[in-house]
């Protein structure tokens, strides 16, 4: 069957050349289809004459099993190699650069003070960003009554289940009302945290419901505003250089007396006055005071004996000014581009 056999080793050829599945569906049909070539070899078998009908027949049926075969094993290799669909790969083509997470600008910065106040001593905690009332103000002078709670635009959010008036804490000033209580009126003491706080503010360039302070405070023996001074120094010298240079202004909080509103001396134009000082050449940073007898006393220490001081620093307000950023709304807007700068 010369026929056959031609048949067969063109077949075989062309199938294990088949660059895809496509192709060898064509090939398949081509040979062994409906109409194929060894399909249409076996309807002439009837004009044969009979002695010769079984070999033939058994040479086409040899032939087509082959051919099966082959195109399986052709499939099964294509499959294997098989390139995903769409366009060719480029290779000249440059890489698409994948982005690592980093560290929020927020909290390098309270990252940066944290690290420098641990060296002064502080140690460091986290404190709750739902408070109670009682924390948030009355232990830190501020009932009910007091119109510095007007100033905070709280947000109430209900009772504990001890049936306490709980709020979004104002200020990390709250914690230091839960830290003398844990100390037990022991002393020497010196903690700070840092958080989230909540006001419900009108948001503008300098104004956000949400933001972020850095809180410490110290109590001992023999305590006064020289070591305020000297700690904040220190502290200042760390976030924007040697040459940092402070200046107090007095100024009231319910918890603190005396207080003074702390500028830092212009991180921009070294004191020559630039747009971001006003052309004053002073930047405010933080209010402090040292404690109040009425704050000593609900955290358990007799005024008479011990002294505190206190201050806290709006990290968002630092990491504006370390980072000249202009709008604190860029700060809380998770928008990656700028994020990326950090
Ligand atoms: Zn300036």
């Amino acid at each position: 069957m010369p026929m056959i056999e031609d048949i067969l080793n063109r077949a075989l050829k062309e199938i294990h050349a088949a660059a895809n599945l496509a192709e060898l569906d064509k090939l398949r049909i081509q040979y062994v289809g409906k109409n194929g070539e060894l399909t249409v070899q076996m309807k002439s078998l009837g004009i044969l004459p009979p002695e010769e009908r079984k070999a033939f027949g058994q040479s086409v049926n040899t032939a087509k099993a082959k051919m099966e075969a082959a195109i399986e094993e052709r499939t099964a290799h294509l499959q294997q190699n098989a390139r995903p669909q769409g366009p060719e790969l480029d290779v000249t083509l440059p890489g698409r650069r994948r982005w690592a997470g980093r560290v929020h600008p927020i909290t390098q910065t309270a990252e940066a003070m944290k690290k420098l106040l641990l060296g002064l001593g502080f140690s460091f905690d986290d404190f709750p960003d739902i408070e109670t009332e009682y924390y948030n103000f009355d232990a830190l002078n501020t009932p009910a009554w007091h119109p510095a709670r007007d100033l905070h635009d709280t947000f109430y959010v209900g009772k504990n289940h001890e049936g306490h008036n709980m709020v979004l804490r104002t200020h990390t000033t709250a914690f230091q009302g839960r830290v003398m209580k844990a100390a037990g009126g022991r002393a020497p003491l010196r903690a700070m945290t840092t958080g989230r706080c909540y006001r419900a503010d009108d948001i503008d360039a300098s104004h956000f419901p949400i933001f972020q302070q850095l809180d410490a405070f110290a109590v001992g023996r023999k305590l006064s505003m020289a070591d305020l001074r000297w700690t904040l120094t220190e502290l200042a010298k760390g976030l924007f250089g040697p040459e940092a240079k402070l200046r107090f202004r007095p100024s009231y909080f319910p918890f603190t007396t005396p207080s003074a509103e702390v500028d830092v001396s212009c991180v921009v134009c070294k004191q020559e006055g630039c747009a971001l000082c006003s052309r004053t050449g002073w930047l405010e940073v933080l209010g402090s005071g040292m404690m109040r007898p009425e704050v000593l006393r609900a955290g358990g220490f007799d005024p008479a004996e011990y002294q505190g001081f206190a201050f806290g620093i709006g990290v968002d307000r630092i990491t504006m000014l370390r980072h000249q950023i202009n709008d604190i709304r860029l700060l809380y807007a998770n928008d990656e581009a700028f994020l990326r700068q950090f």
